[in-house]
């Protein structure tokens, strides 16, 4: 007994890529586009998360009525097809300049963001030219063969549940859809008091035909409010057939959604060209940050959206060399500084995404496949045991890099965090009256 396949999916999938690329590109999708999109369409065909994307497609088409601020926690932005799919998401793509008005792409060759780059003068038509793309390979979302897990759990605002229950009924409207609910604790400590742990509503699940939530009762609990939900972890649900869609409203969010509606400035409206004028400092007085994140932002002034990463992503890793933010909050930055950021090694690989190690590595002659697959070894903190990462002919400061971590954040995570608190500095840059009364409730 299953949740059955979506009907269709593929080919409303590609129908709608299509259309986007129209309007994206109106003299023709550049070749070097048109290869990344050709790769994922081929192994999306035979992928096992194609409903997922055809699940996210309509839920987009749905928030785009409203306005609606989703985010990814995992992988999924660093697919092209999300970005097409999808209403103003990041551009996963090369740092380039691309012409609309004579079609010329020009792919740059740095570790810079396309958001990070002047603005020039096209070269064949004189037009002037901003920069786009954020540097995420194709395989951080694919693997080598299209075959890798990708989850699609989603960041949202709560208002947006109901109108997503409804998407996910008319998807499989055989089928009684329930609410997914997750026992959480404070989210800003690592001990569990038990005392604060809740059951929230967490998205919804899709139950197989004929079945009702009475079947389930070894994973059924209550929300805060007394509805009865399904519980449980990903592999379980699975165990028992059923289908998760993950929708975790985030206080971030939750306050975009009230600076959207105060404002009557669309979040979904606020572009790269709009973000592209923010500095670090406009993130830190947006107070949206973690604490930790917030510290090595004053201290190392980042320069850049890219530099933001890099002090972003420290806070979200684990080393062997430095205790994790939450367990040592008061001398963590310190401690990173000295023995991460001054390492000599660091400063020459400055490596903090699993993609950072990725593009050094093939940098360094390591083929796509092969760099791949070490930067996963490095990301689950098994490189200082792996013999065949020791015998690989790249540099010994790379190695080093690689085994001081014990886990390493990914890239597309990390854009989705610093874009939403750019786009809260954004609000805050606009009406610092307005934006307050929303983060202090005053
Ligand atoms: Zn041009
Ligand atoms: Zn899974």
């Amino acid at each position: 007994m299953c949740i059955p396949n979506i009907k269709n999916a593929y080919e409303n999938i590609v129908h709608a890529c299509e259309k986007r690329l129209k309007e994206l590109y109106p003299l023709g999708v550049p070749k070097e586009i048109a290869v990344r999109y050709k790769t994922e369409l081929e192994w999306l065909e035979h992928s096992e998360f194609l409903d997922d994307f055809e699940i996210f497609r309509l839920l987009s088409e749905e928030g785009k009525k409203t306005s609606q601020y989703m985010t990814f926690r995992g992988m999924a932005p660093s697919s092209f097809l999300i970005y097409l799919l999808g209403y103003n998401r990041l551009n996963p793509l090369k740092a380039h300049y691309y012409c609309r008005k004579c079609g010329h792409l020009e792919v740059v060759n740095t570790h810079l963001f396309g958001i990070d780059l002047p603005k020039i003068s096209c070269p064949v038509c004189n037009e002037e030219l901003v920069g786009d793309g954020f540097n995420l390979p194709l395989e951080s979302v694919w693997g080598t063969d299209g075959k890798k897990h990708i989850s699609f759990d989603y960041n949202i605002c709560s208002e947006f549940l109901p109108f997503a229950k409804r998407v996910i009924q008319k998807i499989y409207p055989e089928n009684e859809v329930v609410s997914y609910g997750l026992m959480v604790g404070n989210p800003n400590n690592y001990r569990i008091d038990p005392a604060k742990l809740e059951v929230k509503h967490y998205g919804y699940v899709v139950l197989p035909k004929g079945r009702c939530l009475a079947d389930y009762p070894e994973i059924t609990t209550y929300l805060e409010d007394g509805e009865p939900c399904i519980t449980s972890l990903c592999n379980t649900i699975e165990q028992y057939n059923l289908k998760r869609i993950m929708l975790m409203p985030l206080d971030t969010i939750e306050h975009l959604m009230q600076l959207q509606r105060k404002s009557g400035i669309y979040a979904h409206e606020i572009g790269i060209n709009e973000l592209r004028e923010l500095t670090y400092y406009d993130l830190t007085n947006s107070k949206s940050m973690g604490v930790e994140e917030d510290r090595v932002f004053i201290h190392e002034t980042p320069q850049n959206y890219h530099e933001m990463v890099k002090y972003n992503a420290m806070g979200h890793n684990s080393t062997f060399v430095v205790k994790h933010p939450l367990e040592n909050s008061v001398d963590w930055y310190y401690e990173v500084k000295e023995k991460i950021l001054n390492n000599a090694d660091f400063q020459k690989y400055p490596c903090v995404t699993r993609e950072d190690f990725f593009d050094y590595m093939v940098e360094c002659g390591l083929d796509r496949p092969e760099a791949y697959k070490f930067s996963e070894i490095i990301r689950k903190g098994r490189s200082p045991r792996e013999p065949e990462f020791d015998a690989l002919s790249i540099p010994e400061e790379l190695k080093n890099v690689a085994k001081m971590y014990a886990y390493v954040f990914p890239r597309a995570h990390c854009i989705e965090y610093l874009l939403m608190y750019a786009r809260m500095a954004y609000y805050m840059k606009w009406d610092s009256r307005v934006y307050s009364s929303v983060i202090n409730k005053k």
